[in-house]
């Protein structure tokens, strides 16, 4: 689980008049664990590893591209993070520990990478639940490695193949990183390659297989790339060296091995009660443990 996805997706869909006893927003906590319990259900989940933003941005991705993500930054360089999510967060968090949901995070990486390295030690089946499209690249049907998309909504959340992915993009999951390098992509400060949307990089790769063998062939003047797409991949050249590394996600983050089975019932009840009263979560909680006790009777 891309958890900021998931609570970002939720601040956004339920209005600020939702509130807890506390008088404080409560949209994004209670959208958030009313989505567990929806895609536990839907998706017959008995385990699930909730995987934290450690670094939303991490220092290393910025030295090599130092616009990625710079639209979603305050001025100080710091998050632009909506009013009153902060606080839901931490006590997104706070929850997650108390009914016993395993988490995931590393303070250099993002989710992204997290994800990759857990996906990276699992045999399968597995999937990834996500609105982040960069996520496409880690689908594998070999190993059942599926991404749950949430971008089109919750409730139309569907799973995504290699042959979906195909269909939706025109290339294979293999292919996503290099071909969103070249599209680029305006959430994350990418811009792509000037003159080459979605449709030509598609059609790129398609026809030269990945980013590298295409800068090699585009600097053949023989080479059957249209001219104007080759003079503008290699004015792109460094951009597209950067990118590729930025959006590749990291595999080998060091983190333990953890155990995704979802909880009987709360590791600390106590906290979760108290959490759950100042919170005014009771219903939202209750359909949860319900939701979990049918996966693990
Ligand atoms: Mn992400
Ligand atoms: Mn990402």
């Amino acid at each position: 689980m891309d958890a900021a996805s998931l609570w970002y997706r939720s601040y956004h869909a339920i209005p600020s008049s939702v509130t807890a006893p506390n008088g404080k927003r409560s949209g994004a906590i209670r959208g958030f664990f009313d989505g567990l319990s929806f895609l536990t259900g839907q998706f017959d989940a008995t385990g699930m590893v909730c995987c934290l933003e450690g670094n939303w941005r991490p220092q290393w991705r910025l030295d090599l591209l130092p616009g990625y993500k710079v639209n979603r930054t305050l001025a100080d360089g710091s998050e632009d993070t909506p009013e009153g999510l902060d606080e839901q967060v931490a006590a997104i968090e706070e929850l997650l520990v108390a009914l016993g949901i395993a988490t995931a995070s590393h303070p250099d990486f993002e989710a992204d990478d997290v994800i990759a390295t857990l996906v990276q030690r699992s045999e399968g089946p597995a999937a990834i639940v996500t609105g982040d499209r960069d996520l496409f690249q880690l689908v594998d049907d070999e190993r059942d490695i599926s991404v749950i998309y949430m971008g089109g909504g919750l409730a139309k959340s569907k799973r995504w193949d290699a042959a979906a992915v195909m269909e939706k993009y025109g290339v294979r999951p293999d292919q996503y990183r290099d071909f969103a390098v070249l599209r680029g992509d305006a959430s994350d400060g990418l811009p792509g390659v000037k003159g080459i949307g979605e449709k030509g990089a598609a059609t790129l790769l398609h026809a030269y297989g990945d980013l590298d063998d295409l800068v090699m062939i585009a600097h053949d003047a023989e080479s059957t790339i249209p001219k104007r797409q080759r003079t503008a991949l290699l004015e792109a050249e460094h951009y597209l060296a950067k990118a590729a590394s930025v959006s590749t996600a990291i595999t080998s983050v060091d983190i333990p091995d953890i155990d995704p089975t979802l909880p009987r019932e709360p590791v600390e009840a106590d906290q979760v009660e108290s959490l759950v009263k100042e919170w005014g979560l009771a219903n939202v909680i209750e359909r949860l443990t319900t939701t979990m006790a049918k996966v693990r009777p």
